[in-house]
């Protein structure tokens, strides 16, 4: 298959699937050439393969297989605090706990595919976890350069995988560009979270939603954004199931930052189709550490999608960000990562100012797990002791 890629800005295209950016700058993307098709032409194949003929690969071996195929969950407990009629895609149920894995289980096959030794990325997060799993499902040996203050329990989860973890001093975040030239120097694959086929990976997330709710469309969609990958593959998704005539109207794209770190709500605010890179002095900390990038290389792309079906980008604070995590379980069930409870928060700020409507159906896509983060605090519980006879009265004084 001959894989071209474009650009969302200028239109360029590029007869090569390895190119990351454009000569105007912008992250490409890989716009699939498929003229026609339906739902049905997944036919019981599970996971991102129902869309296998429009992505770049072929369904590989290994752990890509598992990728995708998340439940949509109706979940009538949130709607008080949204505001309007809840669903939840829960992306904690790829093989390693985040929507990552739609990236990983498309762009680490194609770089093997394509001769690369070695599989590499720059991320100490989901990121990192996500395309260990899938380096070593397929055999392939994988390099990770994380941060030298990392803590431990993020290099566990990177580690369990086996991966060659190197810690870089220095100026962690130059280490984006520098790993892209490295990638076109060595025959190593650096897939950061803006390569292309990463990008063809998360419109997946688009098509199961809409797939779920077809011949209807869902009114909202909320997701987290930080470099503006995950969004760039949604809008991606939309842009293609408008050409193949099965969606008329999109959902709106509202994408949620953290208050920490938000060139994206700042750009959105002021009209303006860039971000402007947050300075190390503007920059906070945040519980929502998935979500603090303060340049991010997708950020044109993403502010484009939210313009584009009519969407909005909104900043919450970590007060409100511990407040959903709470309501995600405690209200619905489910176990969520902070940067995730960003779009429960984010949602009802839009209810409150009146851009989301309680008949409407709105979806939340918790990107990653919470179960993750379990041990690094944040949460009290309370357990009282009672002894062995004394249960059953006990047991009584609780039965209502
Ligand atoms: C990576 C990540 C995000 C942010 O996605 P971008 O593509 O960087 O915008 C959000 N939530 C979780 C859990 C993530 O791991
Ligand atoms: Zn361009």
């Amino acid at each position: 298959m001959s894989v071209i890629e474009t650009c969302h800005r200028c239109g360029t295209r590029y007869e090569d699937e390895f190119r990351v950016r454009c000569g105007c700058g912008e992250p490409l993307w890989i716009e699939s050439e498929a003229t026609t098709f339906a739902w049905d032409d997944g036919g019981d194949r599970s996971g991102i393969w129902r869309y296998e003929s429009l992505l770049p690969i072929d369904r590989p071996d290994g752990v890509a297989r598992a990728a995708g195929g998340t439940p949509l969950v109706r979940s009538p407990g949130l709607d008080d605090v949204a505001g309007g009629r809840v669903f939840v895609k829960d992306e904690s149920e790829n093989p390693t706990g985040a929507y990552k894995d739609r990236g990983s289980a498309v762009a680490v096959p194609h770089a093997i595919a394509a001769g690369d030794d070695v599989i590499g990325t720059v991320s100490y997060g989901n990121m990192a976890i996500s395309t260990a799993a899938h380096a070593t499902s397929l055999d392939r040996e994988c390099i990770v350069f994380v941060p030298e203050d990392i803590s431990r329990v993020r290099l566990e989860l990177i580690g369990q995988y086996e991966p060659t973890i190197i810690r870089v001093s220095g100026g962690y975040g130059e280490l984006y560009g520098d790993a892209l030239e490295l990638s076109e120097r060595l025959p190593i694959s650096v897939l950061v979270s803006d390569a292309p086929t990463r990008i063809s990976g998360y419109k997946t997330a688009l098509f199961e939603i809409c797939e779920s709710f077809a011949p209807e469309t869902p009114d909202v969609i909320a997701l987290p954004a930080s470099s503006g990958g995950f969004a760039s593959g949604v809008w991606l998704g939309v842009r293609e199931l408008e050409r193949a005539g099965l969606i008329d109207e999109p959902p709106r794209l509202c994408l949620v930052q953290t208050a920490a770190a938000d060139p994206l709500t700042r750009a959105f605010e002021d009209g303006a189709t860039d971000p402007t890179p947050m300075s190390p002095d503007e920059t906070g900390e945040t519980i929502a550490h998935s979500i603090g990038n303060p340049d991010p290389p997708s950020g044109a792309r993403a502010l484009a999608a939210v313009r584009d079906t009519g969407g909005a980008v909104v900043s919450v604070t970590d007060d409100e960000i511990r407040t959903a995590r709470r309501q995600f379980a405690v209200e619905g069930g489910f176990c969520v990562e902070p940067a995730s409870a960003t779009t429960l928060a984010g949602v009802s700020r839009l209810a409150d100012r009146g851009e989301v409507s309680a008949g409407e159906s709105v979806v939340l896509v918790p990107t990653g797990t919470g179960f993750k983060e379990l041990g690094t605090g944040g949460t009290d519980v309370t357990a009282e002791t009672v002894h062995r006879t004394d249960l059953p009265a006990r047991l009584e004084s609780l039965l209502p």
